[in-house]
């Protein structure tokens, strides 16, 4: 399994830094050298450099070393939550999670890859071309980067970097400012604990750093705000980058009346407040028929006035954690403002907690409409605007009245709640359930309209980070082709007959008589 590598050198230093807090008590946990466009850059070029011994390790060579590093993850549960916790202020039951999900993920990957980019044989479609071998190589872009947000620091920055890895691309991650840290013990992990090749590496800093790694690569995997993958995008075209781009969501719950109400609202109440409301696929609006309307907003409001916020150590103790970004927090208190100042009612939370800390409460809005922001734009935060409507006509014209299409879920009876889910126009869709599509890595995982560009995870999900090389062969060795130089009208009449015999359809046609 050796493989030529070039040597990491000691990486030079911009001399400038950035500080992390732990937004649980505002304490600042560390400095962080930034990395200005020159170490972008010989970074890049040092792991470009070893990508070849990469891909040329095949699949089982490149899982066994993703296996290695599952390994070491599941041996590091405890102390990777730690961190997560530290940097994020998210509860243990969440700051848990982000290891079972990538050891999950370099599973399936290491198993499936082969499967999805595999070399395929494919048969020629006319008759006359069957004495061609055809085949289609995936190979890998040479340098991915993945840019990527605060909110699962660990999800969404190695997560993508996994199936890069694993269709043999090097990886550069420029991890989100406000959560640096969990990631970099990871890769760090993997270079010096683990041994593993030099082809995958993380740069620090802000949106200057994550410019220059456009500039840089191969293939942009960008996750963040709608805003920033505008510029992302703008940016790649100059150097004809390609992009995918995983944006902001504005996920409408619908809940018909035929819907087990308990189930909903326990599912509204999870995957509104799941990770304080920072979540792509979050729950922020929720459309109700008529006769379920009380019913269901009485008991969501008290299983989400029954949540408990604030901090814990290793024991799962709360439910609700903190505001990850001091910004997402009054783009929040913004929203719920408005909402507030034109008629809405906070049922149970609807203001920030006084420190320390940055927390927002858990949040139920009623009689909100789509005049409001918090109806509108992206919230991410733990706060829930829920709607009485008509009928499920009506509910769907609300779900879909919107920029954004992550996903969406409809409560209700099953086949009916599948019609109805069938039709809101998002890049998926979970009936009687939240959120869990993120999970199930066997299926697309993206936006439609503003949420986003391309998918993660299944076919899709390591597709993306490779280019297909179609590789024909002829199986003939003749002097020429009848379609080469130089052309007679003998061969000419060939050719017609030919290709009208294999290309018509009726007989007519066939035997060169006009049609009638
Ligand atoms: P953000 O757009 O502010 O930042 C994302 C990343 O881009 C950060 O690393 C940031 O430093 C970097 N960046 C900023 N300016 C840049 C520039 N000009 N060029 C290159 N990189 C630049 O997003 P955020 O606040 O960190 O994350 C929250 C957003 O992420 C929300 O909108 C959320 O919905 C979205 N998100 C989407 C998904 C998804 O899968 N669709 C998942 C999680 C979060």
């Amino acid at each position: 399994m050796a493989i030529d590598i070039v040597t990491e050198t000691a990486r030079k230093d911009s001399g400038e830094s950035f500080e992390v807090t732990n937004p649980a008590d505002g304490s600042v946990i560390t400095s962080v050298p930034l990395d200005g466009a020159a170490e972008v850059g010989a970074t890049v070029a040092r792991v470009r450099a070893n990508q070849p011994a990469w891909e040329a390790l095949g699949f089982k060579g490149r899982a066994r070393w993703l296996y290695m590093l599952r390994d070491w993850i599941l041996d590091h549960q405890d102390e990777i939550a730690d961190t997560m916790q530290r940097e994020t202020g998210k509860v243990r039951g969440e700051a848990a999670g982000e290891s079972v999900y990538l050891m999950d993920l370099i599973n399936f990957y290491g198993k499936k890859a082969g499967k999805y980019i595999g070399e395929e044989r494919v048969s020629a479609h006319s008759p006359l071309m069957k004495v061609k071998k055809l085949r289609v190589q995936y190979r890998p872009y040479p340098v991915v980067g993945v840019i990527s947000p605060w909110n699962f620091p660990l999800i969404l920055s190695l997560g993508d970097a996994i199936p890069a890895l694993m269709a043999g691309c090097a990886v550069v991650i420029k991890p989100s400012e406000i959560t640096p840290l969990g990631l970099a013990e990871i890769v760090d992990a993997w270079k010096r604990e683990i041994g593993a090749p030099d082809v995958f590496d993380v740069v620090n800093g802000m949106g200057e750093t994550g410019s220059a790694l456009v500039d840089e690569v191969d293939f942009v995997q960008f996750t963040g705000s709608d805003r920033t993958g505008r510029k992302v995008m703008a940016r790649a075209a100059e150097t004809l980058t390609p992009v995918s781009l995983e944006l902001g969501g504005k996920d409408p719950m619908i809940v018909l009346s035929d819907a087990n109400l308990d189930r909903a609202a326990n599912a509204a109440t999870w995957g509104g407040m799941f990770n304080s409301g920072q979540v792509c696929l979050s729950v922020e609006r929720i459309y109700v028929e008529e006769p379920a309307y009380d019913e269901f907003v009485a008991k969501l409001t008290r299983e989400v006035g029954a949540l408990r916020q604030g901090a814990d150590g290793r024991t799962p103790e709360k439910d609700v954690g903190a505001m990850t970004s001091p910004n997402q927090t009054a783009v929040v208190e913004a929203q719920v403002e408005d909402a507030l100042g034109k008629g809405a009612r906070a049922l149970t939370g609807g203001k920030r907690v006084k420190g320390p800390g940055d927390y927002f409460e858990p949040t139920v809005l009623v009689d909100v409409d789509h005049s409001m922001t918090v109806m509108r734009e992206e919230t991410f935060g733990p706060v829930v605007g829920v709607m009485k409507v008509r009928d499920s006509e009506e509910a769907l014209r609300f779900a879909n009245d919107t920029r954004y299409g992550l996903a969406a879920s409809v409560f209700g009876e099953r086949e009916r709640a599948e019609r109805v889910g069938r039709r809101v126009e998002a890049g998926a869709v979970n009936i009687n359930d939240v959120i869990v599509n993120y999970v199930l890595m066997d299926v697309p995982m993206g936006g439609w309209k503003e949420s986003g560009i391309g998918f993660r995870h299944g076919e899709y999900g390591i597709k993306k980070y490779c280019r297909p090389e179609s590789v024909i062969v002829s199986r003939l060795g003749g002097k020429r082709e009848p379609t080469w130089y130089p052309y007679t009208k003998s061969r000419r009449g060939l050719i017609s007959r030919i290709a009208r015999a294999f290309n018509a359809r009726d007989w007519r046609r066939r035997l060169g008589l006009r049609a009638r």
